[in-house]
């Protein structure tokens, strides 16, 4: 399977699983903590979570999850900007690591940009570092003029990854962002793989689909795969669905193939403002 390498040189799968929407229903557990599992028997190791969601429920969820199993998970949780200060951004760490049930969380993310400076940021998570309670640290949705200012901030450019919204119906971020982070060595995660489903009611993606004997989730994940040093993390707590998503790593867009799929989906002409959800 595809492998994209973090700037320390470690190299993580490229298809993981997303859990926005997790942990919302109690009714809903079961079946969330299976298909996390299923993904993780797969090799969807790596597992993206955030204090977020369902205001620490999905926390919750991929905790029971990987009871047992812990070191077979790569785990990414997010910090809310309004805890990302210097002594907040501790303090929501161990509120997240207590929900996990672990002691370390893989790789800890800003999840957008807020109103604490970068730098004091950076300094809770280098003391996270240093603590042993998180092994990495990124950022999620900054844009370029973000990034280039956290390279001026002391231990800003140790940054390993930016979590951003990327699929085939938004491609703004081929322009500068996902160029520079290349260039960088920082890898990209993409959020909303398929769009939260949207993207697969695109015609030309289902009659693409069906040409080629694929579903349009898996064009949309291979698309992904395809482009270098991104990751993608589709969630989905339906077995068929992880099982199909999974199986996306197994298919290789050709030239052809992925020239068409520019056609149906135009790359950007110029600079796009970044797009979130
Ligand atoms: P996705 O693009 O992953 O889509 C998820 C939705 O699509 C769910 O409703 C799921 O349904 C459905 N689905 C999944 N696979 C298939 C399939 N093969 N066929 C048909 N439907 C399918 O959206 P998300 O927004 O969830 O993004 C993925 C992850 O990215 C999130 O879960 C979260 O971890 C992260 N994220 C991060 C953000 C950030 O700001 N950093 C913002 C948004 C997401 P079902 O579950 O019912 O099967």
């Amino acid at each position: 399977m595809k492998q994209v390498r973090l700037p320390s040189g470690e190299l993580l799968p490229a298809l993981g699983q997303g859990s926005w929407y997790m942990g919302e229903d109690r009714s809903a557990r079961k079946d969330e903590i299976a298909a996390l599992q299923l993904g993780l028997d797969l090799g969807l190791t790596l597992i993206d979570t955030a204090e977020m969601y369902a205001e620490g429920g999905a926390e919750q969820v991929v905790g029971e999850a990987l009871a047992g199993r812990r070191e077979q998970a790569f785990l990414v949780s997010k910090v809310y900007p309004h805890n990302a200060s210097r002594q907040g951004a501790i303090a929501a760490c161990e509120r997240s690591l207590r929900r996990l049930k672990t002691d370390r969380i893989d790789l800890y993310l800003l999840h957008w940009r807020g109103s604490y400076p970068l730098a004091e940021t950076v300094e809770a998570f280098a003391a996270l570092q240093d603590a042993g309670k998180i092994r990495h640290w990124g950022v999620s949705n900054l844009d370029l003029a973000d990034l280039q200012e956290l390279w001026q901030v002391p231990g800003g450019s140790a940054c390993a990854a930016n979590q951003l919204l990327y699929n085939l119906g938004r491609r703004g971020i081929e322009w500068d962002l996902l160029p520079w982070l290349r260039q960088h060595g920082v890898a990209t995660m993409a959020y909303s793989p398929i769009e939260q489903g949207r993207l697969l009611r695109h015609h030309g993606l289902r009659d693409f689909a069906r040409r080629h004997g694929m579903t349009a989730a898996q064009v949309a994940l291979a698309w992904l795969l395809a482009q270098d040093g991104v990751i993608a993390i589709p969630k989905s707590v339906t077995p068929a669905r992880v099982r199909e998503n999974a199986a996306a790593r197994d298919i290789v867009l050709g030239v052809e193939q992925l020239a068409e799929l520019d056609r149906l989906f135009a790359p950007p002409t110029g600079p796009t403002p970044l797009e979130m959800l």
